[in-house]
């Protein structure tokens, strides 16, 4: 029983997920669907994470439906819940601030997320660091690459101490970039 709810409800937070963000695409020289991302970061708390939490699976597939598309707080606990909602807003960046501030948060702020916020933010970054390296967006130059490795880097300081797995399949990632961008 718990098994079919849980599977309908990751189906539906896909399925909306996906609807949300239809018309977007990941900044990559293909330009591949935005919902890979999402996809992406949830099979990593599957697969690498061994993460079972339900709560904690759906807001990582929901979790750039309210930063990044027309996605109401509203919806998401209408549909999913409040639990899942604050997740998702825990890892919200506030879109009203200028850039260069959201990223100075994002480092200051990481130590103090719950654990599920954590481990969202800890595979997010191990997403895109990935992307980066092999499908970085068609016009960073290397020195914008480098600097986002060693932004995520910081962030990734204060997520320590949640999912050691999680943890050095960041690191793996990181210095295999590293190599690859010439950074060391
Ligand atoms: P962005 O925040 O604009 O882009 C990175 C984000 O885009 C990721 O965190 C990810 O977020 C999403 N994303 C979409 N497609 C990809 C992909 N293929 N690979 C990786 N991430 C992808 O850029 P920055 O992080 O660089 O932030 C902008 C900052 O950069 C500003 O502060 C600005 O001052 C500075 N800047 C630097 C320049 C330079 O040459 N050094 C030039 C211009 C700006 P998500 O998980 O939400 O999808
Ligand atoms: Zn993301």
């Amino acid at each position: 029983m718990e098994f079919e709810q849980n599977t309908g409800l990751l189906l539906k937070a896909l399925a909306f997920s996906a609807d949300k963000h239809r018309h977007q695409r990941r900044k990559n020289a293909e330009k591949s669907p935005y919902i890979n991302h999402p996809i992406d970061v949830t099979y990593l708390l599957w697969s690498v994470g061994n993460v079972r939490n339900v709560t904690i699976l759906l807001a990582s597939v929901l979790h750039d439906t309210i930063e990044d598309t027309d996605t109401s707080p509203a919806e998401i606990s209408e549909l999913f819940g409040e639990e899942v909602l604050a997740l998702v807003l825990e890892v919200t960046d506030d879109k009203t601030l200028p850039k260069q501030k959201r990223k100075i948060l994002q480092i200051e702020n990481a130590p103090h997320k719950s654990p599920g916020a954590k481990l969202i933010k800890l595979a997010d970054k191990c997403s895109n660091v990935r992307d980066i390296v092999t499908s970085p967006p068609a016009d960073w130059s290397l020195e914008r690459r480098w600097e986002y490795l060693l932004w995520t880097e910081r962030v990734v300081a204060g997520l320590r101490g949640t999912n050691p797995a999680l943890e050095k399949y960041y690191d793996e990632n990181l210095s295999h970039g590293k190599r690859l961008l010439g950074l060391e």
